[in-house]
């Protein structure tokens, strides 16, 4: 396709002299190429599923999608090669940790993130919000913006709606979400409703704010309301109302029995307008992806199935398999027949076991490019059955052949992680 896009730094008239250089000589379909588009390409007759295509500068991506999770400018353990062949389409970066570490400045010193990490794909980047929120008594909220100190060194830092506009076009994402409040679980209604009504405020800051910067960068709306279904559907009204063309529903999955976040989603769904791209926010394990997708979700992320690679939890269509059990020791097929990733393709599922066990640094490349495949073909087969019409069948099939960790152990991973979180973020 035509590089609309941009992947150094430039400035807004020269992106447009350059968009005007190419419609010139261009073809009508370069004319055409819009910064951002979204097309639902069928929709399921019995749940509120639907198939789509979105365009963005640097590639399409076809939902539902799930993207893979690069918190320093790199999916842990893997290159853009691998990523591309495991079958990535678009990957989500952190806005709150590149702020830090490097610094925006010098991301966009270096032609941006595509170009300082050589990933030439779609990148969506965060606001940040959901990190200096669960940095808890080093944040302080006002309604200019969040102050916080740095995990890193203790430095000082203000993040406002306007700032964040800022930092995100010097990394220069395809997709930005602007800085939300993203309420604590539990919490009081009061609260909720509160930090739901400033975060609306901060998005409309953010649109405006957004005005001054790089044109072909799209901007979401996050969608809030905590717990509480009325103000889920007033956020949904509210926030798609605003001139987004793409919405992220956030503060799900936040240490909330799972049927709540299905609940609110069932809320949620019905309000948000149809013709716009609906990213669930920090949610992806293998079988919340394929009942999100019910619930009329498009796109995914979430770091759940990397981190768990790289803990030996690796994904099969039986469910979460501990690579490092004694089981594997001398199985000479694969970690899943018929996996045509890199490691199933070269690997017994024996010697796996094995580096995961001696923790060989080789494990955690193998691990991860695993766990992303499945989750990209499972992306696949999602979207082939919403086309053929056979999603609900899909749905339940998968549901009851996948066996997902237990409760008591995602509670207890869940905790963990919430506590390492809250120290090293
Ligand atoms: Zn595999």
């Amino acid at each position: 396709m035509v590089e609309l896009a941009v992947s150094d730094l430039i400035t807004d008239s020269q992106f447009h002299q350059r968009k005007e250089s190419l419609r010139g000589n261009g073809t009508k379909q370069e004319y055409m190429i819009p910064f951002f588009s979204f097309a639902i390409d069928a929709e399921c007759p019995g749940t509120w599923a639907r198939a789509g295509t979105i365009h963005t500068p640097h590639g399409t991506i076809r939902t539902p999608i799930f993207m893979p999770v690069g918190t320093q400018a790199t999916v842990k353990s893997v290159s853009p090669e691998e990523l591309r062949a495991a079958g990535a389409q678009i990957i989500l970066s952190n806005t709150y940790h590149l702020m830090l570490r490097p610094g925006s400045e010098l991301i966009a010193a270096f032609g941006g993130l595509h170009s300082f990490m050589h990933w030439d794909g779609p990148i969506m980047t965060d606001s940040g919000g959901f990190q200096v929120f669960s940095l808890g008594h080093l944040c302080k909220l006002s309604e200019e913006g969040t102050a916080f100190k740095s995990h890193l060194d203790g430095s000082p830092h203000l993040l406002t709606p306007e700032s964040v506009m800022r930092i995100e076009s010097e990394l220069g994402a395809d997709i930005i979400l602007p800085l939300d409040i993203c309420a604590p679980y539990p919490y009081t209604p009061v609260a909720a409703k509160e930090t739901m009504e400033r975060t609306h405020r901060w998005a409309v800051r953010a649109l405006v704010a957004k005005e001054e910067y790089r044109p072909e960068q799209t901007l979401f709306g996050i969608v809030h309301g905590a717990f509480e279904a009325e103000l889920r559907r007033e956020s949904a009204h509210f926030v798609g109302d605003l001139p987004f063309p793409g919405l992220s529903i956030g503060g799900l999955s936040v240490g909330e029995p799972k049927q709540l976040m299905w609940e609110m989603l069932h809320e949620v769904t019905p309000a948000l307008p149809r013709e716009k791209p609906r990213h669930l926010l920090g949610v992806g394990s293998p079988e919340d992806f394929v009942v999100g997708v019910g619930l009329g979700m498009d796109m995914f992320d979430c770091a759940l199935p990397t981190r768990v690679a790289r803990h030996g939890g690796l994904f099969t269509p039986g469910g979460r398999v501990n690579i490092k059990s004694a089981r594997f020791r001398t199985e000479h097929g694969p970690i899943e027949e018929g996996c045509a990733c890199y490691t199933c393709r070269n690997y017994t599922a024996a010697y796996v076991h094995h580096l995961a066990r001696a923790e060989e640094l080789l494990y955690f490349r193998l691990g991860t490019i695993h766990n992303i495949r499945f989750m990209l073909r499972l992306a696949s087969q999602l979207r082939e059955s919403i086309i053929a019409g056979t999603y609900p069948a899909f749905r339940d099939e998968f549901i009851a052949r996948y066996k997902p960790s237990s409760e008591k152990v995602r509670e207890e991973q869940r905790e963990k992680w919430k506590t390492a979180r809250s120290h090293i973020v």
